[in-house]
């Protein structure tokens, strides 16, 4: 079974179990010859899924108590990133992302599922196979005749969390409070098992006797369950501290978007050998650590809610707050994500609310104390250009994508950031856009130096830097080029994980959702996203071209080279253009960026002694500094 599948089953199962309500709600809104089609398409991929046999209502399910072959152990947890260092010392380990929900343990024999069981207080759990049938992405055969068993979490994605909160309402159930709770809820319960079918199950363990399934390494597991057709946490290996700290950085943006629960990440020394010699204490093994961010609350009071157009259109609303002081920082804005979010939590002026923050993550909101008077409420039109909205269930949007501001100027700034064009400020993007000179990312690439004279404060030297710099972003890798052009749900990495698979803009043009969804990582959404995205945006990428961009697929996707994967930082001028140079560090499978972090690998500059604020900030890093001849040698390597 592939990821595709499952999508597909889960897709099938809503709209069976939809049509099915409306059905014995006495008004169907499909003939009985489509719905025997629908149904027979979900019976092929699916023949014992429990939304073929439903029938409005369902039997009470049982429970009783199984007991765990192997003790479902708690994790050893640290707050402290000294901590996590002397742990991880010199091993490579896999980081996966750690998912708030419901731990689960899933027992197969033969192949076959025979049990599902909460890990209850870690020495037995409760049956809940009945229920679990109903999840997608649990599957019922492995791919082979093997007796193992597979630990996962169970949980509620935000977005499917929005329309559960619909259905219960419709039963006449209990407004249900949040992801992280109803999914122990449900399993708790006696009845209505079919509404388990929001759920997801994402797998973290395997463990059988089976000689098939002996692995050497951690992530081989991972390798054999995602082969298997299960959904992961996202695993990656980490050779290094430095690639663990990067991981969690990118944990941090996922926990920030907060389309999915987290709680912080899990890492495992990834040889299993290891596991074996180091054993367990009594309550965790001593071979994983998880790391979360220390989240402290407070609660404060919304005065207002504001909307704001993003660059992709989406609307989203912010809680004005009275001001609190969260670890260190006054706070006085609190994300409130998506148009369902302030629906589904009922959120308005004068409520009284909790937040937390953890570590760097943007505030957010936790749960609401005492609700304010009267109902929440959305915008009918956009902030920016007074267009109708549209809302999605999930999202409200601006469907003026050719001329709402917030969506050009944004869109442009995006291109800027990505391919790395120095000098270009929002501000000066700004006075371009209002003296008619851009109104598209390509018209960047038509300006003269004379347009660039006629911005305001700027003077032949400046004028002609800005030139150079716009110039030389025409050889910007490929990955950065797609990236730049700001397709939603996509980022740096994952246009790196499609350029390993398709290597050239062509083919990835061509590839169809089912193609993208067999890439490691990418759901069907996210598929169908970047589809749509290629496609409606070929005109802007022709026009590229047309106006001289060449992006250049990195070697390091290809074949890997001496700097693979290392950011390089060029600043002040060198002997030769800065692009001669980016070029080489690209060959050489590095990626030349504009600004310095800890990201950084090595800052090139022709003066070694400067002070100008890069080279400040790479000594302060402690990156290594080098000259004109260190980057040549370290390509030629
Ligand atoms: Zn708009």
């Amino acid at each position: 079974m592939t990821k595709f599948d499952t999508q597909l089953i889960s897709k099938l199962a809503d709209q069976v179990m939809h049509h099915k309500k409306l059905y014995y709600a006495g008004h169907p809104e499909m003939s009985d010859v489509e719905y025997d089609k629908l149904e027979a398409r979900l019976k092929k991929l699916s023949p014992r899924h429990p939304a073929l046999s439903f029938v409005g209502s369902e039997v009470a399910s049982s429970s009783k108590k199984v007991a765990h072959k192997e003790p479902m152990l708690s994790l050893a947890k640290t707050y402290d990133l000294a901590e996590l260092e002397r742990w991880i010392k010199d091993h490579p380990v896999v980081g996966m992302q750690k998912i708030d929900g419901n731990s689960l343990s899933i027992i197969y024999e033969d192949g076959e599922l025979v049990l599902a069981k909460t890990r209850g207080n870690g020495r037995e759990g409760e049956d809940v196979t009945d229920k679990i049938a109903w999840i997608s992405d649990l599957i019922p055969n492995l791919p082979g005749k093997y007796n193992a068993e597979i630990r996962g979490e169970l949980f509620c994605y935000e977005s499917r969390f929005v329309r559960l909160v619909h259905e219960f309402i419709d039963l006449g159930l209990e407004r249900p409070t949040s992801p992280r709770n109803i999914v122990a809820g449900l399993l708790g319960r006696k009845n209505h098992q079919h509404l388990a079918r929001y759920f997801n199950f994402y797998a973290f363990e395997l463990i059988s006797d089976h000689k098939d399934l002996q692995f050497k390494f951690e992530i081989d597991k991972f390798s054999w369950l995602s082969k298997a057709g299960f959904s992961l946490p996202a695993p990656a290996l980490l050779s290094s501290i430095e690639e663990a700290k990067s991981y969690l950085d990118e944990v941090k943006v996922v926990m920030d978007q907060d389309e999915i629960g987290l709680d912080g990440a899990v890492f495992s020394y990834n040889e299993l050998n290891l596991h074996k010699e180091l054993g367990n204490t009594a309550h965790h093994p001593r071979a994983k650590m998880s790391f979360k961010w220390q989240g402290e609350t407070a609660t404060s009071e919304i005065q207002e809610i504001i909307w704001s157009t993003s660059r992709l259109g989406i609307v989203t609303p912010v809680a004005v707050i009275d001001p609190v002081t969260l670890s260190g920082a006054k706070i006085t804005n609190v994300t409130l994500h998506n148009a369902a979010h302030v629906k589904v939590y009922d959120l308005k002026p004068r409520d009284l609310i909790e937040l937390v923050r953890s570590g760097e993550v943007i505030p957010k909101y936790l749960r609401t104390i005492k609700p304010g008077m009267g109902t929440s409420k959305f915008p009918k039109a956009c902030p920016e250009c007074g267009s109708r909205l549209q809302f999605d269930d999930v999202r409200l949007t601006c469907p003026n994508q050719e001329s709402c501001p917030a969506q050009q100027s944004g869109t442009i700034l995006n291109w800027i950031k990505c391919v790395g064009i120095d000098d270009l400020s929002e501000k000066r993007l700004g006075q371009m856009m209002d003296l008619g000179l851009v109104d598209s990312i390509p018209d960047l690439y038509r300006l003269t130096k004379d347009d660039l004279l006629k911005l305001p404060q700027t003077k032949e030297k400046m004028a002609s830097k800005l030139f150079m710099n716009i110039e030389s972003s025409k050889n910007v890798g490929l990955a950065q080029f797609l990236n730049g052009l700001g397709i939603a749900g996509t980022g740096l990495t994952s246009w790196e994980k499609l350029l390993k698979k398709f290597n050239n803009l062509k083919a990835l043009q061509k590839a169809s959702v089912e193609d993208l969804v067999e890439v490691d990582g990418f759901a069907e959404k996210s598929a169908e996203q970047i589809v749509a995205g290629l496609k409606r945006l070929a005109p802007v990428i022709d026009e590229l071209f047309k106006v001289g961009l060449k992006p250049t697929v990195s070697t390091s996707l290809v074949t890997g080279g001496p700097l693979e994967g290392r950011q390089i930082v060029i600043t002040g001028s060198l002997s030769e253009p800065r692009s001669f140079f980016e070029k080489m560090i690209r060959q050489a499978g590095g990626n030349p960026t504009s600004s310095v972090s800890k990201k950084t690998f090595a800052v090139v500059t022709s003066d070694v002694t400067s002070n100008s604020s890069k080279m400040k900030k790479a000594r302060d890093l402690g990156v290594e500094i080098w000259g004109e001849d260190d980057l040549r040698s370290a390509c030629d390597m």
